[in-house]
């Protein structure tokens, strides 16, 4: 079987360049030369050929969205998003969706002109929080102004499918709430709400051990989450996953086909790829994924092979935080091969989760409330177990 697979898939192209690095990021990101801006450029150009020579090798594969994400691709200056967006012609033509994530501090009325011009018909804006204070504590190069000014080319240009995500748990309450309503007035198409996972390799992480940063506690983190839910239902949004909200119709059809278990590619530095039941890692090392593709090969560091009790975690764990759920008869299917004290187990779970207000059922599947949205982890660690 090839490594490329044959289906018709998502692409992701990844751009890891930053200007800074932020002290709550676990991203596979890092700040480019800072000092001279040749260089600067000259270290992703390097990159943005390699990238190219990678995606040579999907000649033949017919995508239906394509993404590029980060780090920053506003990062690539007009003349390289040019390259990398022509060489990506071919891949674009009959899209569903085609997104980019930018950064307002590095995104102008050009780039806007550039990136439409290809056909990228969905924007990603990163904006974390509307308050320079808590972006400057966790050392994001944007400022206020930088995303009101982002905001404002995609009016002027009436382009309305973007997105704006927020992160809540960098910032106290208040200013959360803040936040959220500003998010709501500039009336964008989707919204993502993450909660601040503290990941041990951030300097953040060290900043709580060193008690120089507190964080919100669970409960006002609930509370703020349920205030998000209800608020942005009532804005017209519909909360389709459990960090993701949409106007209808404007559900992100690349991230559904992630949280659907589809298969995608991933090109660029330590992405990743799901081709026919295997997961596919590139080199993390910038180094290593250059020598690859000098060396004609693919720059796979790793492959997985995901056996059917894996996939069925995978997807799992994926779909129920959407708000398709699962279907009970397929945990219920498995359960029964193994032996009946789980299945009964099972059944008791469901209905402890269910009188607890954490899930429904609906048309045979199981779906989550926002109650047990918050508590996913724990209770699909739980399934889980009963999957072992
Ligand atoms: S801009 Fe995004 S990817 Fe880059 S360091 Fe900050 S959070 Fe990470």
């Amino acid at each position: 079987m090839s490594v490329l697979g044959s289906e018709t898939l998502s692409l992701y192209i990844h751009i890891p360049f930053c200007k800074r690095k932020c002290y709550y990021c676990d991203f596979l990101s890092f700040p480019v030369g800072v000092s001279k801006k040749n260089q600067e450029n000259n270290q992703i150009e390097e990159y943005v050929d390699f990238l190219i020579k990678e995606l040579s090798f999907y000649k033949k594969k017919k995508f239906k969205t394509i993404y590029i994400g980060g780090g920053t691709p506003s990062i690539l200056n007009e003349s390289l998003l040019i390259k990398l967006l022509s060489n990506l012609r071919e891949y674009a033509r009959g899209l569903k969706e085609y997104t980019m994530e930018i950064n307002p501090e590095s995104f102008t009325r050009d780039k806007f002109d550039i990136i439409s011009s290809f056909g990228v018909n969905r924007i990603s804006i990163g904006v974390q929080s509307f308050s320079d204070m808590v972006l400057k504590s966790v050392n994001r190069s944007t400022r206020v102004k930088d995303i009101f000014n982002s905001i404002g080319i995609l009016k002027e240009k009436k382009f309305e499918n973007f997105n704006i995500d927020l992160i809540m748990g960098i910032q106290g309450r208040n200013q959360y709430l803040d936040d959220l309503n500003m998010a709501v007035k500039l009336m964008p198409s989707h919204l993502s709400i993450y909660l601040l996972h503290l990941s041990e390799q951030t300097v953040y992480y060290k900043m709580y051990r060193n008690g120089k940063i507190r964080l919100l506690d669970d409960d006002t983190m609930a509370e703020l989450y349920a205030i998000s839910c209800d608020y942005l239902a009532k804005s017209g949004y519909k909360h389709y996953e459990i960090s993701n909200f949409a106007k209808s119709g404007y559900e992100s059809i690349h991230n559904l086909n992630y949280w659907l278990y589809g298969d995608y590619v991933g090109i660029g530095l330590g992405a990743v790829s799901k081709i026919d039941n295997r997961r596919i890692t590139n080199e993390k090392i910038l180094k290593k994924y250059y020598e690859k593709l000098s060396n004609g090969e693919l720059p796979v560091g790793n492959i997985e092979y995901l056996n059917r009790d894996k996939q069925m975690r995978e997807r799992l764990m994926l779909m129920l935080r959407t708000s398709r759920g699962f279907e009970i008869k397929e945990i219920e299917d498995t359960l029964k091969m193994k032996n009946n004290g789980r299945l009964k187990n099972f059944k008791k779970m469901l209905e402890i989760i269910m009188k607890n207000g954490y899930a429904k059922v609906r048309n045979g599947r199981i779906l989550f409330t926002e109650k047990g949205f918050l508590s996913s982890n724990y209770i699909i660690s739980e399934f889980f177990d009963l999957l072992n």
